[in-house]
């Protein structure tokens, strides 16, 4: 724990107010190991304050501001992050040291798309309303009103912190419930930025509090295990998602989770090669391999198999280590040293098993004093199977293993051989085939000759490991309302 004097300080937003609390810790820069701001954690009776805000906003103000209001409170809030970009920008590639580039493109770019799509979606839902026929010819007349589900726990981790956190708390927002966020520890600042943006366009006190800390004997816990939640919506780890499903078990609270991956790629022989490789070398790098959605296992048919190999490695040899704020940067240092080592242990563990390490391996000299930052080199692996832990477990770094597979039947169970089931991509200029494997995948979202390229209306989530329930859309109103339905005899 630091001093909260020497460093920017990030602060926690209860009630409409930043709250300072006794205890911080260091949030250490990726980039170079420096001291980047001091956190103030929340403890047990702070996050019991902004839990009674939030259920207080839902009793009151934010209970009975109109959903055409809601949404027009959201679409103010994107604009205000359109107008404060650069400030988010900068804010996010402070904690997680990614290119610039990326934030503009994806992480922020998102944030503001997030709020509209969901503005979009309450201002489109109707109600269902059906006549039921009862026996002896009489009718009724059933009609569904959906509700807030209340009190919704937001814990998101620190991959694409803003993307993930707005994918969240703007649906939540939309169907009218309060939240309290509990953001990664190691990515405090974009969510802190956003409590400013959404007091600023008038969201009322207590709608959005923000709440910092770890997960247990901490923030995380305390947020969980209050009874005063209605439910819990959790990106991360699949194990967080475990532990977290224990401690709302005795009070059946409902979940939703978007968890860890193990994602195949399975490239057919017929592949368009430079759009594979340019689809696969974004799939398996892209925020330095640290997306759920990011590849991990590279199943390619056998007469193409040299060539994708030897088209990756000249791709990944191509990119550059760099400052986020170089232009010519296309891959950031891992969040965290603590991420490093769990990742460079997986680089051991598929020396060990046999693998060929095509490419890279362990960490980089880059000099230009980033050498104290947590960076590492892009790996590729032949030699691996599905036996291997680092082809079970999930890495979240920026390495795959390539393996290569003969007919179609065997692409698909080797893709399916996995106790994960989030993401996967086929390659093949056979569109038959491509409709054919993609649904056969066992995962929530199947690409065919791309890579997450998303419609907010659509669908996300994982099987298996992956999650429980969907969000995007309609689907995230299934989550974050709950309908009764009222029936009137006729
Ligand atoms: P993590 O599970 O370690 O932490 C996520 C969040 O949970 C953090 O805010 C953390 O403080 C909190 N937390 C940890 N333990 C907790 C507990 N016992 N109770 C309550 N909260 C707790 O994950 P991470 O390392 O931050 O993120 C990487 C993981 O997230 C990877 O597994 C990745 O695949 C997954 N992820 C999934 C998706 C998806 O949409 N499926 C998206 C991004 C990341």
């Amino acid at each position: 724990m630091g001093d909260s004097g020497a460093h920017a300080a990030v602060r926690n937003f209860v009630d409409g107010a930043f709250v300072e609390t006794g205890q911080t810790w260091n949030k250490i820069n990726p980039v170079d190991g420096s001291v980047l701001s001091a956190v103030h954690e929340a403890d047990a009776a702070l996050v019991d304050r902004a839990v009674r805000a939030a259920r207080a906003a839902l009793d009151g103000p934010w209970g009975e501001t109109p959903v055409a209001r809601r949404a027009a409170l959201l679409r103010k809030a994107a604009d205000r992050i359109e107008e404060r970009f650069e400030e988010f920008v900068r804010a996010e590639c402070a904690d997680t040291g990614k290119p610039f580039a990326q934030a503009r493109e994806l992480d922020v770019a998102r944030a503001p798309a997030n709020f509209r799509a969901f503005a979009d979606t309450v201002s489109a839902a109707g109600q269902s309303s059906f006549l039921t026929d009862l026996a002896g010819g009489r009718q009724a007349l059933n009609y569904a009103v959906r509700k807030p589900l209340g009190v919704v726990a937001v814990i998101v981790p620190w991959n694409l912190p803003l993307l993930l956190l707005t994918w969240k708390v703007a649906p939540a927002l939309a169907c009218g419930n309060t939240v309290v966020v509990k953001p990664s520890e190691e990515t405090p600042s974009t969510a802190t930025l956003l409590a400013e943006v959404l007091d600023e366009v008038g969201v009322p006190a207590g709608v959005y509090n923000v709440v910092h800390g770890f997960g247990p004997d901490s923030a995380g816990q305390f947020l969980t295990e209050h009874p005063g939640i209605d439910g819990v919506t959790f990106t991360g780890s699949s194990a967080t998602g475990s532990a977290i499903m224990r401690i709302v078990a005795p009070r059946v609270k409902p979940v939703s989770f978007e968890l860890g991956g193990k994602n195949a790629a399975v490239v057919f022989a017929d592949a368009n090669l430079e759009d594979t490789l340019a689809g696969l070398t974004r799939s398996v790098f892209a925020n330095t391999g640290q997306v759920c959605l990011c590849t991990e296992r590279v199943y390619v048919q056998r007469p193409i198999f040299e060539d994708v190999a030897s088209g990756l490695v000249e791709r990944a040899r191509a990119l550059r280590l760099g400052r986020p704020d170089d232009d010519a940067t296309t891959t950031g240092p891992l969040i965290s040293q603590e991420h490093r080592d769990k990742v460079l242990s997986y680089y051991r563990l598929a020396e060990e098993a046999g693998a060929k390490t095509l490419v890279g391996g362990g960490v980089p000299t880059l000099g230009d004093g980033l050498d104290g930052g947590s960076w590492i080199e892009p790996t590729l692996w032949t030699g691996l199977t599905n036996a291997d832990r680092p082809m079970r477990e999930e890495i979240f770094g920026p390495c795959a293993a390539l393996v290569p597979f003969d007919g179609e039947q065997e692409g698909i169970a080797l893709a399916n051989d996995t106790e994960y089931g989030l993401a996967s991509s086929v390659w093949t200029t056979d569109l038959t085939r491509g409709h054919r494997v993609a649904q056969r995948m066992n995962v929530g979202m199947s690409w065919v000759n791309t890579w997450f390229l998303r419609d907010l209306r659509s669908p996300f989530g994982g099987v298996g490991l992956s999650g429980i329930g969907r969000e995007g859309g309609e689907h995230s109103l299934d989550f974050y309302t709950e309908p009764t339905n009222v029936c009137v005899q006729l």
